[in-house]
């Protein structure tokens, strides 16, 4: 924006006007921007607009949970999900519409990727929440990376997106209460860690041996598990500050005591919590959930050995709250929209010129190494 308003020869207080009114105050038209010339706007008309997310359906869980389907601009769709848990409220954004990666117990993955977000797109969904007509009940607390696709497969839009919603001209919002989740690709993750952005990070481990982890998710082939932990060891944390290790339980896959224990192992040195999920089981994934006995047991020899381990069941189950589930219905069943409003949610990008955003465009499922850092 400052570039932009200085070949336009303006002072440089302009931006940080112009972001204030698309960050903070929402607006969705140049035309709004009261405290800007009149004759500027007339200019920027021409360069710049208010991008908008549709909002196509909306389902609230028993449990709280609110799920949210958007439609972008070019007809695609993504999933929102607002997650009430105790004192937080946790709104968990897509960062691709589906994913390349290709995690045999993943709905996302099952499209494949189509394309990665636009920084634009993935503040959208967080703005959402601040909208001035939104109710108390909606204000967030927390953001995580977790919902369609791989954040850092789209590094570029990830990394934009967090620099907005966390910079003072931005959204204001501190990177203590945002998390990226990553499946694990090392090169990005530590071009991560050099954006030196003291965002929290989460990392899909999902299984103790790298036999058993190529199954369930291929991009281990390119980093098995050594070199991944290898790489969140050298990742730059606050003092404080902990790595959150995923780990879905597949009944009979990776749910034994044997792999408790080497859990724990694997751990050894690492700052880090462990979060359990058992697997949210959906249609066209061929794998179980344990029972909660199993779950437990796990649990408790993480616990036993001094981790700290959570067991996180899968919020707002009678929605489909399952990632990219809600998409995927859509898809399926072509249902016509039941409640349709125009969202509109600001975030400025110039109309011409912008780039596409970082993601690759490697097939669905393959396995990969992330290059062009
Ligand atoms: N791509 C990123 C973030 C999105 S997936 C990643 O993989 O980390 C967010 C989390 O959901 C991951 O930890 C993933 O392992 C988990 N997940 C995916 N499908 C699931 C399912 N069917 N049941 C339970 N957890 C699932
Ligand atoms: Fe992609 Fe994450 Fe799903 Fe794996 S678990 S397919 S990385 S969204």
């Amino acid at each position: 924006m400052a570039t932009l308003l200085a070949a336009e020869g303006e002072p440089a207080f302009r931006a940080t006007q112009l972001c204030q009114w698309v960050y903070k105050r929402q607006a969705t038209s140049l035309q709004q921007m009261t405290d800007l010339p009149e004759a500027l706007r007339q200019r920027l008309q021409e360069r710049l607009y208010v991008s908008t997310l549709t909002l196509v359906r909306q389902q609230q869980s028993a449990d709280g949970t609110e799920k949210l389907l958007f439609r972008l601009e070019d007809g695609n769709q993504i999933e929102t999900v607002l997650i009430p848990a105790d004192d937080k409220r946790t709104v968990c954004v897509s960062t691709q519409v589906g994913c390349a990666i290709g995690c045999r117990f993943c709905l996302t993955a099952q499209g494949g990727l189509v394309r990665s977000l636009r920084p634009a797109e993935i503040v959208s969904q967080v703005l959402y929440f601040q909208q001035p007509a939104q109710t108390p009940a909606r204000a967030f607390t927390n953001i995580v990376f977790m919902g369609m696709g791989e954040p850092l497969d789209n590094l570029q839009g990830t990394v934009q997106a967090l620099r907005i919603l966390t910079a003072d001209w931005g959204v204001g919002i501190s990177p203590r209460r945002i998390t990226v989740s990553t499946s694990g690709l090392v090169r990005r993750l530590e071009a991560l860690g050099r954006a030196n952005l003291k965002v929290n990070l989460a990392v899909s481990l999902n299984a103790t041996t790298d036999a058993v982890r190529t199954q369930i998710m291929p991009i281990n082939k390119a980093y098995p598990i050594a070199t991944l932990l290898a790489a969140c060891r050298a990742f730059p944390l606050a003092l404080r500050q902990r790595i959150t290790f995923e780990y879905v339980l597949l009944r009979d896959v990776n749910d034994t005591l044997a792999d408790a224990k080497r859990l724990v192992k694997l751990m050894h040195g690492l700052r880090c919590k462990i979060n359990l999920l058992p697997l949210n089981e959906i249609p066209g994934v061929p794998y179980r959930r344990p029972s909660d006995e199993t779950v437990q047991q796990f649990q408790q020899c993480l616990l036993q050995h001094g981790l700290s381990a959570f067991v996180r069941q899968s919020r707002g189950r009678d929605i489909s709250a399952a990632c990219g589930q809600l998409r995927f219905e859509e898809r399926v069943t072509k249902r016509l929209t039941d409640q349709s409003s125009q969202a509109t949610m600001p975030s400025a990008h110039t109309a011409q010129g912008e780039q596409a955003q970082g993601g690759e465009t490697s097939r669905p499922g393959a396995t990969r190494r992330e290059g062009g850092q």
